[in-house]
């Protein structure tokens, strides 16, 4: 990691150098992906949608209205934000078997796997496999559904709400949806089984 970072660094330092980018843009650019484009605008639209049947449909019928709502902005090739919701017996997870692409702005930028080929080129073809090897080990009865994204439509998936969430609070919500979760490698039903269990570990 350390050693990407030098290498982020010296790339950035080059195109300053050459006048391809002003120093602005490179430090404003690591704000916008550390601070703006976050997976907790992705949480704050589901947690909205769990307690609020009304919202949920909006987000449901027109995501990038919804998030609009919201104040999150989306560029203006991602047409529109497809909301997929897991169910009982449905399971939705993302891929972009092209290259990397994710509905960023809303749910963070891609992580690393997301963007091997092993990932992007399997997905489709045995997810179920791929899912277990993540650590999301799915019943047999569970149907996956595997959204290919392209450059014109974006996805973001609706975890199913926990019951052992009942009576808790939006904002109380919003921490336990996971980057994983909002891509589909992860369930949020029991707690400590998902693939980053991060933060239902630090809720103590
Ligand atoms: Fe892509």
């Amino acid at each position: 990691m350390q050693d990407m970072n030098k290498r982020v660094s010296a790339l950035g330092e080059l195109l300053i150098k050459k006048n391809l980018i002003d120093d602005k843009t490179f430090s404003d650019y690591e704000k916008i992906v550390t601070e703006d484009w976050v997976p907790n605008n992705g949480a704050r639209l589901i947690a909205r949608a769990w307690v609020d049947p009304q919202f949920k449909e909006f987000l449901l019928a027109d995501g990038k209205a919804a998030a609009s709502s919201f104040g999150f902005g989306m560029p203006e090739h991602h047409g529109s934000l497809v909301v997929k919701e897991n169910t009982e017996q449905i399971h939705n997870v993302i891929c972009c078997t092209l290259c990397s692409c994710t509905a960023f702005t809303i749910i963070g930028m891609a992580p690393g796997w997301y963007k091997d080929l092993d990932y992007r080129s399997r997905l489709v073809r045995e997810a179920r496999t791929v899912l277990g090897e993540m650590g999301l080990v799915l019943s047999d009865q569970l149907k996956i559904r595997v959204w290919d994204t392209t450059a014109d439509t974006r996805y973001m998936i609706m975890p199913l709400r926990p019951a052992y969430t009942e009576g808790w609070s939006e904002e109380d919500l919003i921490k336990i949806i996971t980057k994983e979760s909002l891509i589909g490698v992860a369930r949020l039903e029991e707690p400590y089984t998902t693939y980053d269990s991060h933060n239902l570990m630090s809720r103590g």
